[in-house]
């Protein structure tokens, strides 16, 4: 710890001082092979803890648990009994606020009110809307004639039955939101599951799974193995009694995880990367699109997969908004998620760092008129200061390229210029995010309709809400999550014909 900082509480300190296992069969065990990885805290560059580096035999055993629990105790779950579990989920979340709070901030590096409002309710409100679910699964009467059986000789039905075993695989900018997104779906529906948390943030999906079973979820229902993709996560994806995996990650490991599926043919969603466009036109709110921008681009450093990076502005305002962005840029307050003043945390990692300084070095030397930022800060941990590009080209690499860090390249645009806007908004291999702003709801829904991503606000960027299906259009996934659309993934449909 540095003796600098706000120290985390007792519970917090506690658990970063154990010898962290695997949660298999509802029990702590070591990893097979006995191999082990540190996990740093990106403030301070600090060791915190150290988690098991788990291989093909610890993700043999936990699918083993999952599998065995699937047909097992959670099987005799009422649909209510599990959306008590859920709803108990929330309440312990709630319980051990504090404690969520500083593990999150220590293994992720986010500012203190971030990650107080994603343990107060983000995550809590998750669980409750997915514990209303389960006694909601329904099927359908169909009035079916099957090999001629007239009315009244057969009774044709459907059944939703849970998929089975699911492999989670979560990356490391909202260790806490991915596992939810997974979690809270996958146990309402009635599956079992195997999480692979990532390796540079494996600390608060430990602490859920212990959680998991004092909120009542039977032994064997929720396993966490860690460890690295390569090994844990590539063994989790290709593993033949696995019947589904819900991955959310970069493009580049989804094609990795579409290609270990194929052996069993199991079922695959994915949630990948994103570039998504920020569009403001000469009649927006200024006053609400500066700060709504900033927060776009530099909301978790910009390591967000909705990240709005590629800003293009009407010219009539384009000066005042890059003027009034740049300003907020400029005057967050950087530092240690533990502070409390702090409202700019670190990137996750020197790698994560380098690769961001790469892509500002790319767009110095293809004519990019640096704003503000683009340094490293002299300071402990892996900070880069929040950075604003304008005349940027479409051809431009920061402008092309998934950052995950926060870059924000702004172009102009004219009053002839709402086809090529929408068609330079589109030109991306993503498709999961953007926003348009406006007080002409005409304009809007014009190019609400062109805009080919999972997600589109107006006048917002990146309105999340349990109940609102999310994912990614292109090369920015497969599938949906949240909402019914989320459980539905969850779920298979049984078609059952009875005669007499
Ligand atoms: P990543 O793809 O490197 O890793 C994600 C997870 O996959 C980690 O747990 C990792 O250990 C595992 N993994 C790596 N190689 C693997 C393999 N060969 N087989 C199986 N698993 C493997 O992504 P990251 O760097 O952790 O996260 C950043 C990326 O995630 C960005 O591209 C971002 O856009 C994306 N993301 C998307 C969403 C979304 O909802 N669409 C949300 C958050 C992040």
């Amino acid at each position: 710890m540095n003796p600098a900082l706000p120290s985390p509480g007792a519970a917090a300190q506690a658990f970063l001082a154990r010898a962290h296992g695997h949660f298999i069969g509802g029990r702590w065990v070591a990893p097979l092979a006995g191999e082990r990885f540190d996990v740093f805290d990106p403030g301070t560059g600090l060791k915190i803890s150290t988690a098991a580096a788990g291989d093909a035999q610890d993700i043999d055993a936990a699918v083993a648990a999952a599998r065995a629990a699937f047909t097992g105790p959670w099987a005799k779950f009422t649909a209510a009994e599990r959306g008590k579990v859920l709803w108990k989920l929330a309440d312990l979340v709630e319980r051990h606020a504090q404690e969520l709070i500083e593990l999150e901030i220590l293994d992720n590096g986010l500012p203190l009110p971030v990650a107080q409002y994603v343990v107060h309710h983000v995550v809590p409100d998750f669980f409750r809307y997915y514990a209303g679910w389960p006694t909601k699964i329904e099927g359908a009467t169909i009035p079916a004639a099957p090999q001629g059986r007239r009315p009244g000789e057969v009774l044709s039905f459907t059944l939703r039955e849970p998929l089975g075993v699911v492999g989670a695989i979560t990356p490391w900018n909202a260790p806490l939101p991915m596992l939810m997104v997974k979690l809270a779906p996958a146990l309402a529906a009635g599956c079992t599951l195997v999480l692979k948390p990532a390796e540079l943030t494996p600390l608060t999906a430990l602490r859920m799974a212990e959680l998991c079973a004092e909120a009542g979820v039977p032994d064997g229902v929720v396993n966490v193995v860690t460890g690295l993709g390569e090994t844990a996560g590539a063994a989790l994806a290709a593993h033949p009694r696995v019947d589904k995996i819900a991955f959310t990650g970069s493009t580049e490991v989804g094609r990795l995880i579409v290609k270990a599926a194929v052996g069993n043919l199991k079922k695959v969603s994915l949630e990948l990367g994103g570039k998504s466009p920020v569009i403001v036109f000469a009649d927006a709110a200024l006053e609400q699109v500066i700060p709504g921008a900033a927060r776009a681009c530099f909301f978790l450093q910009g390591q967000n997969c909705m990240a709005g990076t590629r800003l293009y502005v009407h010219e009539k305002v384009h000066d005042q908004v890059v003027a009034g962005v740049a300003n907020i840029a400029r005057s967050m307050q950087m530092g240690h998620g533990l502070d409390p003043a702090s409202q700019f945390g670190p990137l996750i990692s020197t790698e994560q760092r380098e690769r961001v300084r790469g892509f500002v070095e790319a767009g110095r030397r293809e004519g990019g008129e640096l704003v503000c930022g683009g340094g490293v800060p002299s300071r402990p941990g892996y900070f880069f200061e929040p950075t604003v590009f304008a005349r940027m080209r479409p051809d431009m690499t920061p402008v092309k390229s998934e950052i995950f860090g926060p870059v924000l390249c702004v172009q102009a645009f004219g009053d002839q210029d709402l086809e090529r806007v929408a068609a330079e908004a589109n030109d991306t291999i993503y498709g999961l995010s953007g926003s348009v702003w406006t007080r002409d709801i005409g304009l809007a829904m014009q190019m609400v309709r062109r805009i080919d991503s999972g997600q589109v606000s107006v006048n917002m960027h990146a309105a999340l809400d349990p109940a609102m299906p999310f994912g990614g259009n292109k090369q920015s996934g497969w599938g949906r999550e949240f909402g019914k659309e989320g459980l539905d993934s969850y779920l298979k449909t049984k078609g059952v014909s009875v005669a007499w």
